[in-house]
């Protein structure tokens, strides 16, 4: 088969290798589609894989069809399509035990530590890790997009966000924009801020609310959006200090900021916003992945759900799909800030 593999820092390409032969409880799944996580482009160019171990079948946010069960594994999975749970959890240390399976402290991960989605076939270590989809009409390139969907359903989730409250999420990424249709289907009001404007346009023309930061008064809008009365929740996906310090300054006391975005240097916030989280007594969340346990409620269930039954949309939000001969020079466009992307995937049936 055809894989897409990371030999070492910003060495990414295309190998042909056996394809895996599933034993005991393995399941092998024919990949239908692997999106880009913004993870993948660091990890090929400037860091490598967490455990430098190479060579290394990348990509983590996939979709699959079971196309060979080992001797163990239920044989009737055999042709059920699924978003794959790319996490292999140690089931031993506490986190583990209490459900909490991407808090572990020893886990193997399909994609940056175990071969992942950016090849023609993928070994699971078993049926756990896939989430059936029951409708045949989702693309397997919508299904792909499982896993940041059920980031953002996380992220909503923690902010405790219900129906009726006014939620502002700062970046308008895909993650972004999927957190924005989260508030909808939990009944809230989201609007969104970026500041690129070719993301904001790309968003409004999806049907967000988005404004862009730099040119406008971020409190005075938030205060147009919300009748005066700030946000109830405001999501920080950008990992940027300036946003944060603005995210404290849109939220209305006693309010929630769920912090999403990974941050990629030191985060400054002035005195004065300082203070605010003091005075306003907001509630600082931060936000790791999503969870995967049944108890209280399988988020990765619910978003392939959602997507099932049509309540989430998610396939608007691809903007480049590619071939795995085309996917190293797509991710070096990114890499390179030559393209402008929201969602960009190895797409099976491109
Ligand atoms: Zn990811
Ligand atoms: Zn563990």
């Amino acid at each position: 088969m055809k894989a897409a593999r990371l030999h070492a820092i910003d060495d990414f390409r295309i190998d042909k290798i056996e394809i895996p032969h599933p034993k005991g409880e393995e399941i092998l799944v024919k990949v239908g589609a692997c999106g880009i996580c913004g993870s993948d482009i660091p990890r090929i160019f400037e860091l490598g894989t967490s455990k430098q171990k190479y060579p290394l079948v990348i990509g983590h946010e996939f979709s699959g069809t079971v196309v060979a069960v080992g001797e163990k594994a239920d044989q009737s999975l055999i042709g059920k399509r699924g978003a794959i749970f790319p996490c292999i959890p140690c089931r031993k240390c506490e986190m583990c035990l209490a459900g909490e399976y991407v808090m572990c402290e020893d886990y193997g991960y399909l994609g940056s530590r175990d071969d992942g989605g950016f090849a023609e076939y993928c070994l699971l270590p078993n049926a756990w890790h896939l989430v059936v989809s029951e409708n045949e009409n989702i693309s397997d390139d919508a299904i792909s997009m499982t896993e940041p969907c059920t980031v953002a359903q996380h992220a909503i989730r923690k902010g405790n966000v219900t129906a009726g409250q006014n939620v502002v999420i700062f970046g308008a990424g895909p993650i972004g924009i999927m957190a924005a249709r989260w508030c909808k289907i939990f009944g809230a009001k989201p609007m969104l801020f970026d500041v690129v404007d070719e993301k904001v346009e790309f968003a409004i023309k999806r049907g967000e609310y988005v404004v862009n930061s730099v040119t406008n008064d971020v409190v005075e809008t938030v205060k147009k959006f919300t009748g005066g009365r700030l946000a109830d929740v405001v999501v920080e996906g950008t990992g940027v200090g300036s946003a944060l310090g603005q995210c404290i300054e849109v939220c209305k006391s006693l309010g929630t900021i769920v912090l999403m975005g990974n941050p990629s240097r030191d985060t400054t916030i002035t005195l004065k916003q300082h203070s605010m989280i003091l005075r306003k007594e907001l509630t600082l969340v931060g936000i790791w992945n999503s969870r995967y346990s049944d108890t209280p409620l399988n988020q990765w269930k619910c978003t392939v759900e959602m997507l099932d039954n049509g309540k989430m949309t998610v396939e608007d939000l691809i903007t480049h799909r590619c071939t795995l001969e085309e996917l190293p020079q797509l991710c070096k466009d990114i890499y390179e800030r030559k393209i402008t992307i929201c969602k960009a995937l190895y797409s099976s049936s491109k």
